[in-house]
């Protein structure tokens, strides 16, 4: 038998289908995965290979057609507080500060007012917004305001991070600080990530483990092992091993008969 004790997220034959009216498509097929308690994997692979929709399934936003996925070995039923969800869009409340965004999901757990405020304004530092806990978030830049849903959703102590290309809209520069500041929390209070990107770069950067998929149908391509280690820096983007890894990673995305 199989030790399942530290596998935090498992795809198992997993599926799905949508119907169309020109039949069945096969948006994901068979998949299988496991990550691992505490690994920060990345997900690519062209557009339409079925990143969204693995994730959704984990996040408990869309069924499997197929198979089953199990969160520390219990089969997913729903979205929980067990798994904070961020979208390439953050969704702040306009109306609130960050600290009251911050707290929000706490209010829902029913923690008590001084205990949020703890909480809150310890994640407010993490993500180094301190100075902005009560601005409102259309004075924040779209980096701060990111930083905030992803304080946010620290807060509610998440076991499982899922992140669909959340920095898919920020300058590049905006985009390299916010990859280090992701690390630098992760290795602080260390979570499960799986984090989907279009950026070979941020994918390599960022894990432990790149997945690469393939579309039509939307499959796994191949697991790439990320072997450099934590914590990354600028020196280590431009090395000679880093170049290495993202070619290899480079090749099995767009090496992909529909790129051809
Ligand atoms: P990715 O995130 O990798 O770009 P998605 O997981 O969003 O891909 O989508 C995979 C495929 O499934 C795409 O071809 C997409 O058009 C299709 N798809 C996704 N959601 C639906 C839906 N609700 N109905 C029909 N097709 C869908
Ligand atoms: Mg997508």
């Amino acid at each position: 038998m199989s030790n399942t004790q530290d596998v935090k997220i498992r795809f198992e034959n997993v599926g799905r289908e949508f119907g169309t009216d020109k039949g069945n498509f096969t948006a994901l097929q068979n998949l299988n995965l496991d990550v691992y308690d505490g690994e920060f994997i990345t997900v690519v692979g062209p557009s339409g290979c079925g990143k969204s929709t693995a994730m959704n399934i984990v996040a408990g936003l869309l069924d499997v057609t197929s198979g089953q996925c199990l969160v520390d070995g219990e089969p997913v039923n729903g979205p929980g507080p067990d798994r904070g969800v961020i979208f390439q869009q953050y969704a702040l409340f306009p109306w609130l500060t960050v600290r009251e965004n911050v707290e929000f999901g706490l209010k829902l757990k029913d923690i008590d007012k001084a205990e949020r405020r703890r909480i809150a304004d310890h994640y407010i530092g993490l993500v180094g917004l301190s100075d902005f806990a009560d601005a409102l978030p259309k004075m924040l830049s779209g980096g701060m305001k990111q930083r905030c849903a992803i304080a946010r959703a620290y807060a509610v102590n998440p076991k499982v991070l899922l992140m669909d290309e959340p920095f898919g809209a920020l300058d590049a520069l905006t985009r390299v600080r916010m990859q280090d500041q992701l690390l630098d929390t992760w290795s602080k209070e260390r979570r499960t990530v799986m984090f989907i990107t279009h950026d070979v770069d941020e994918a390599v950067y960022l894990a432990n483990r790149v997945i690469v998929m393939a579309a039509r149908p939307g499959r796994l391509q191949e697991v790439i092992n990320v072997d450099l280690p934590y914590p990354r820096n600028d020196e280590l983007r431009l090395s000679p091993e880093f170049a290495e890894i993202r070619n290899k990673v480079w090749h099995a995305v767009y090496s992909q008969p529909s790129h051809s």
